[in-house]
């Protein structure tokens, strides 16, 4: 039988004893989350040179198909190879079928310069080796093409694992610097951002760095694959997504180091990201306040309407995203919601301890998933809206609670200051919604 499992206080690493941290608990029992096969809906938006080659079944071109919505690009940047009867049977050699859909691809596209191999959970496809594959591949291709590979798999992960295995496959790959024989790269302290952001994000978190005083700023990923960063003992990075462990084991493992903060979400978690930075690169408190002042005042105006349709509304998370606990922050601390519950996959003690110290003890963290139980605490709760994932937004609809779905989070620019508003709004839309149908 599944239990609830509290966590001891010994192993809640990374708060301190006296801390008033959260009450955090495990569970375990049947989830309901969706793979990493999603992720490649805003990697491929992201890495504008990059292709995302699926070996996975009818189910994986579903799910990629249905989740890019209608297909809008002539040339579209990500695909499915069909693992079919010929190759279940053993008629077809899976490895040189998969090296003759490569072959026809790239003879097709000379504008990729990054393939990902992308596995997925089908037993057929766990049996081949795609690090191999990637391997054969890049000796034909690289260095026009490098050829990467990372596993996508719905089995024991979350959607936004899929980024982290992407991410950390390129990390793995990048020159080290000794290679690159760059002394100005190798002997310069530089900042690196960690995570996948819009593009619009991704320019005012620029710009706001540049008024700061600080331009030795890199994006990880960035817009194109061929400028990655280097990485090295002069790395500092700051992580902007709280899902990416393998990502950043691999970052450290090169030499850098993070950047302790909360994510830039909200204003409080945007300012307190900014301020580490500039703590780590020794720039005045009124350099900061200059360059950050008139965002986080635009910022402010723009949530102090949704707090007025949010405030006391209770909220209750289902475990999806891994983005819960800096939008549980947000949504207590600067909008005045009630936390009922906050499920959450999977709970990173180092990468979410700023945050953790910003929730209050009667704040209920559940790491990982019983999906009746959760149902059952779900009607107990009785929240105003509930924030899961597609499968459960349906079935709960249909009972009268009011849901968001934890993809969109995902899918929509949410971070920095000039997205607080729309990040508040999309929270208070369905609740809006719901009284002018109620009317
Ligand atoms: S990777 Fe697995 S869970 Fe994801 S679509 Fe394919 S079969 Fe389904």
């Amino acid at each position: 039988m599944n239990t609830v499992i509290p966590i001891h206080s010994s192993q809640r690493a990374g708060l301190a004893p006296q801390s008033l941290g959260p009450n955090i608990q495990q569970e375990r029992g049947q989830r309901e989350v969706f793979c990493g096969l999603t992720g490649i809906i805003w990697l491929h938006r992201k890495i504008q040179d990059a292709f995302f080659l699926v070996v996975g079944s009818r189910t994986c071109a579903h799910l990629i198909q249905s989740a890019a919505g209608v297909m809008i690009f002539a040339e579209p940047r990500f695909g499915t190879a069909i693992i079919d009867d010929r190759d279940l049977s053993g008629i077809a050699d899976a490895n040189e079928e998969l090296d003759k859909v490569v072959n026809q691809l790239l003879r097709r596209r000379k504008d990729i310069k990054t393939l990902f191999l992308v596995g997925s959970c089908p037993s057929e496809v766990i049996k081949l080796d795609l690090a191999r594959a990637a391997q054969r591949l890049n000796k034909q291709f690289n260095p026009n093409v490098k050829v990467l590979n990372y596993s996508g798999s719905g089995i024991e992960t979350t959607f936004t694992q899929g980024e982290d295995a992407c991410l950390s496959s390129i990390v793995e790959s990048l020159v080290s610097p000794t290679l690159l024989n760059d002394t100005i790269h190798q002997d310069r302290k530089k900042l690196l951002i960690v995570g996948t952001l819009a593009d619009v994000v991704e320019d005012q978190m620029m710009r706001i760095f540049k008024d700061m005083g600080l331009e030795d700023v890199e994006f990880f990923p960035g817009r194109n694959s061929q400028q990655m960063p280097v990485i090295d003992k002069n790395t500092v990075y700051l992580l902007a997504q709280p899902f990416l462990a393998d990502t950043s084991k691999r970052i450290e493992d090169k030499g850098a180091t993070r950047l302790a903060a909360p994510f830039p979400l909200g204003v409080e978690g945007t300012s307190a990201w900014f301020e580490a930075a500039a703590n780590a690169f020794e720039i005045s408190p009124q350099a900061l306040e200059k360059a950050i002042a008139a965002p986080r005042q635009r910022a402010n105006t723009a949530i102090a309407r949704h707090r007025k349709l949010l405030e006391n509304k209770k909220i209750f998370f289902f475990p999806d995203s891994q983005l819960e606990i800096p939008l549980a922050r947000f949504l207590s601390r600067e909008l005045g919601m009630q936390l009922t519950e906050v499920g959450v996959p999977y709970v990173h003690r180092q990468h979410l301890d700023q945050e953790l110290k910003l929730l209050g003890p009667e704040t209920l963290i559940m790491e990982g998933q019983h999906v009746e139980q959760q149902l059952d605490r779900c009607e107990q709760a009785n929240p105003d809206l509930v924030v899961c994932g597609l499968g459960l937004a349906n079935p709960l609809e249909a009972k009268g609670y009011t849901t968001k779905w934890s993809i969109e989070l995902v899918f929509t620019p949410i971070q920095g200051f000039d997205q607080a508003g729309d990040l508040a709004e999309l929270f208070s839309r369905p609740l809006v919604r719901k009284e002018k149908i109620a009317a």
